[in-house]
């Protein structure tokens, strides 16, 4: 099946080759006909699956009759970052369309935002608090949305956005199409999918579980010694980008600060961070200015960098969904990754929620010559090129560069 076949606009289908897009992935499969036919869908898949072209697509279909410069479509999604991300996606989708889009989120000039919509648009991408502040303000009119898309809705109820979208949805016009996607089913999530579908038709793709693309390994630790764990893990891996993933927004920014104190190209992306900083430690990590972001688990929501050959969580995260988010940063639409997870002996009860997921149990692994003891370390020299070579396991893998030193940059 390639993407011909859902009958799409050639002015759309040219943004589809544009992005590089060949084949259609599962969910896109799935679920553009039925969405283009105007159903409700329940989407059950993760990110990295292509469920944001999966909706983006027949909405901008939608878009090309009809008015304009009144917002007809609405994606609500939990982090500034994912929203961005949605709204390049639709900008690059429909850059030959003459359609619209805004984003609406916090932490930014308001009056940027308003003057936005304003000026008019038919897609509004936001996220919950700032879209209400604005209704609150009558500065956007939501009586004409004609489709609502809520992605990521667990992550938004275990943000506590789940009040904030009921009040959303009471300044929406009942007649409309809804889509509903999250990576998990837990039953208040359900509830308020059945609250608000009107005879979905659900599109699942895979178990919920991380992309089979992605391996995974754990490599038992002290806390003491994590740092020259990573590091000794960081001088011996070909690897292409790494995220990793820290616990707290201190760890985050401390070990940002240490791996660049080892010339690492590093950023930290944590919520301390104001958004014009952040937004410069994706765009750096997206262009290749960074090699390593170092991350919290909502700041690093919805950012969509290709390639990121390693995620490694430096902290094992707090529930099995934050585990599948994180490794949804890799192996991402058909590409392999490696998921790393340090865990210490207080991890045990995680490991096993996470294995039961996985539905098999994750590999450990010990760094040969690494001294795992706890007394006072030595940091290892960064290999040069030709040692990473040598000793690289995934030397010839075309996907994943190899680190470039500092000088040569
Ligand atoms: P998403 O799950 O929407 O976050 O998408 C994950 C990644 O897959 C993004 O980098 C998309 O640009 C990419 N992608 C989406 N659809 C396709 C496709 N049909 N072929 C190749 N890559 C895709």
């Amino acid at each position: 099946m390639n993407f011909e076949q859902f009958s799409l606009d050639p002015r759309i289908l040219s943004g589809v080759k544009d992005m590089g897009y060949t084949l259609p992935t599962p969910i896109q499969q799935q679920a553009i006909p039925v969405v283009l036919a105007g159903r409700d869908v329940l989407g059950i898949a993760q990110t990295g699956t292509g469920k944001t072209a999966a909706f983006m697509l027949p909405i901008l279909q939608r878009l090309l009759t009809g008015p304009l410069r009144r917002v007809r479509a609405l994606i609500v999604a939990p982090t500034r970052e994912l929203a961005e991300q949605i709204h390049e996606m639709g900008a690059e989708l429909g850059r030959r369309t003459k359609t619209r889009s805004v984003t609406v989120y916090g932490g930014v000039s308001k009056q940027r935002q308003v003057e936005a919509l304003r000026r008019g648009a038919e897609i509004v991408v936001a996220c919950p608090g700032r879209l209400l502040d604005l209704l609150g303000d009558r500065a956007v009119d939501l009586s004409g949305v004609e489709v609502l898309v809520l992605d990521e809705a667990d992550r938004m109820c275990d943000m506590g956005f789940l009040p904030d979208i009921r009040r959303i949805l009471k300044a929406l016009p009942a007649q409309r199409q809804t889509l509903f996607f999250s990576a998990t089913m837990p039953d208040d999530i359900r509830e308020l999918a059945d609250s608000i579908l009107d005879r979905p038709v659900t599109v699942q793709i895979g178990e919920v579980a991380p992309a089979e693309t992605v391996s995974h390994a754990l490599y038992p630790v002290s806390h003491a010694r994590k740092k020259q764990l990573l590091l000794n893990l960081l001088a011996r891996t070909a690897t292409g980008r790494v995220l990793v993933f820290t616990r707290t927004k201190y760890r985050a920014r401390n070990l940002a600060r240490d791996l660049a104190r080892q010339d690492y190209r590093v950023a930290a992306l944590q919520g301390n961070m104001s958004q014009n900083q952040r937004q410069q430690a994706i765009d750096g990590y997206r262009n290749g200015k960074y090699d390593i972001l170092v991350a919290t688990d909502i700041a690093a929501r919805g950012i969509d960098v290709s390639e990121i050959t390693h995620v490694i969580n430096f902290d094992i995260p707090d529930t099995v969904d934050a585990y599948t988010h994180r490794i949804g940063r890799t192996g991402r639409a058909e590409e392999t990754g490696e998921a790393f997870t340090f865990v210490t002996e207080d991890d045990e009860p995680m490991v096993h929620q996470i294995e039961r997921m996985l539905g098999e149990r994750i590999r450990r692994r010990r760094l040969q010559d690494f001294d795992y003891s706890t007394a006072e370390p030595e940091t290892p020299a960064r290999p040069t090129s030709q040692e990473q070579r040598k000793q690289s396991p995934n030397h010839g893998r075309s996907k994943h560069r190899s680190y470039r030193s500092g000088t040569q940059h």
